[in-house]
């Protein structure tokens, strides 16, 4: 099947606009994406309709925004091919996800002495959530590097895992870089010594389809609002015997079984980590937008993407001065760049007046910067809305601005 991309377009009519007087060019999908009305009109009719709060209402609004809700953890069970529906814990997104993990799994299982290893090229939510676990429990956090070209060097995880190591987080697909990382063999290193792994599949999951279960990973995060979905949603995979094991994150309703003064006992998978009141019409929104992905075809919507992200690799690399980060064959979604002589700021900002959408500075992944010795980048991502004749007028301002600026 052939995506009819203006077809898809009309679902998006946030694209239909202009930024000053300029049409708007959308490539910032990788820090959020845009939403399609089936989205936005799912989120309305909810509260239009039937809201009301899950699980403790007797009453009929509250049963059917409940039933809505736990559909849709059904519905993520096959997404990531779940073995149990209490394996997936409904959270406000990937940073919330793994802090959760962080948190949790360091009270089961992290000892002073210990160590985590996390890769080099990680977002901060991937970085700061552990080492304020470390710094906790008295652990030790080890580097996974990366190279120039962007790969990341798993050959060093040999020498990296000792005894001590208890858990490895890495990306998926790394938001910067674009690279999308071999995690089965990460995981599969990992586990043959005994360390659990996350993965972090904020920049994965609407690129590539993910099979936790083939992948065998313990844990696996992402968020809505990357994926077409409504933001303040997201999720954490975890297997059930490691969740299990792992106390509550936050205490209040419906984490619980029952409280008293003398002694609280906590409610089962998942709710023992869903405390208090979610974003009931968010989640249910969700459900939604992954219809909506699914519907499109995942494969399908990444096989264009990458055509997307192959013809502007090529009109890039025809800017002189141009320097890409990230050029490994296996990459997704984004290009992160910058041109010799000219501030990387001042280039989102004048492609801003020209109504195109990117992301300037350290893209919240300071060690990336750090690997380069830059103090920033601009970085392009894009979505299933986006098409090779945006590239090409981004291309031609991109051109024109260069030539002023430099
Ligand atoms: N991890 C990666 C790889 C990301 O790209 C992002 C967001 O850009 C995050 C984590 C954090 O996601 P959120 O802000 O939705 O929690």
């Amino acid at each position: 099947m052939t995506l009819d991309i203006a077809r898809i377009r009309k679902d998006f009519p946030i694209l239909e606009q202009t930024v000053y007087n300029k049409p708007l060019i959308y490539f910032d999908s990788a820090a959020s994406s845009q939403k399609p009305l089936q989205v936005l009109k799912k989120e309305e009719q909810l509260h239009l309709e039937y809201y009301g709060n899950i699980h403790r209402g007797a009453h009929f609004l509250a049963d059917k925004a409940t039933i809505a809700y736990e559909a849709v953890r059904d519905q993520l069970k096959k997404f990531v091919n779940a073995a149990n529906r209490e394996e997936i814990i409904f959270t406000k997104g990937t940073t919330e996800s793994i802090n959760l993990v962080a948190f949790s799994f360091g009270e089961a299982f992290i000892e002073a002495g210990d160590e985590l290893i996390v890769s080099e090229m990680e977002h901060h939510a991937n970085i700061v959530p552990w080492q304020m676990m470390a710094q906790r429990k008295g652990a030790k956090i080890r580097v996974l590097p990366f190279d120039n070209d962007g790969r990341l060097m798993i050959e060093k995880l040999d020498e990296l895992i000792t005894e001590k190591t208890k858990l490895i987080a890495v990306a998926h697909v790394a938001n910067t870089l674009g690279t999308i990382n071999p995690v089965d063999k990460i995981i599969e290193k990992a586990h043959a010594k005994g360390v659990k792994v996350l993965v972090d599949g904020a920049q994965a999951v609407k690129h590539l389809p993910v099979d936790v279960q083939a992948l065998d990973t313990d844990f696996y995060v992402f968020s809505a609002h990357k994926m077409y979905g409504p933001n303040g949603v997201g999720v954490l995979y975890g297997k059930k015997e490691l969740l299990d094991q792992m106390p509550p994150y936050q205490g209040g309703g419906e984490m619980i079984s029952e409280v008293s003064f003398e002694k609280t006992t906590f409610n089962d998978l998942p709710y023992k980590f869903e405390a208090g009141t979610p974003h009931i019409t968010g989640v249910v929104a969700f459900g939604e937008a992954i219809s909506y992905l699914e519907n499109l075809g995942v494969a399908e919507v990444a096989r264009y993407e990458h055509e997307l992200l192959q013809y502007a690799t090529q009109k890039l690399l025809s800017i002189q001065g141009m320097t890409i980060y990230g050029t490994q064959p296996e990459k997704s979604g984004v290009i992160t760049f910058n041109i010799e002589g000219i501030h990387s700021f001042d280039i989102s900002t004048m492609l801003d007046k020209m109504g195109i959408a990117v992301r300037s500075g350290r893209l919240c992944a300071d060690t990336v910067m750090q690997h380069y010795g830059v103090s920033g980048t601009i970085r392009i991502s894009f979505a299933v809305y986006n098409t090779f004749d945006e590239i090409d007028q981004f291309i031609v301002a991109l051109k024109k601005l260069v030539m002023m600026l430099s």
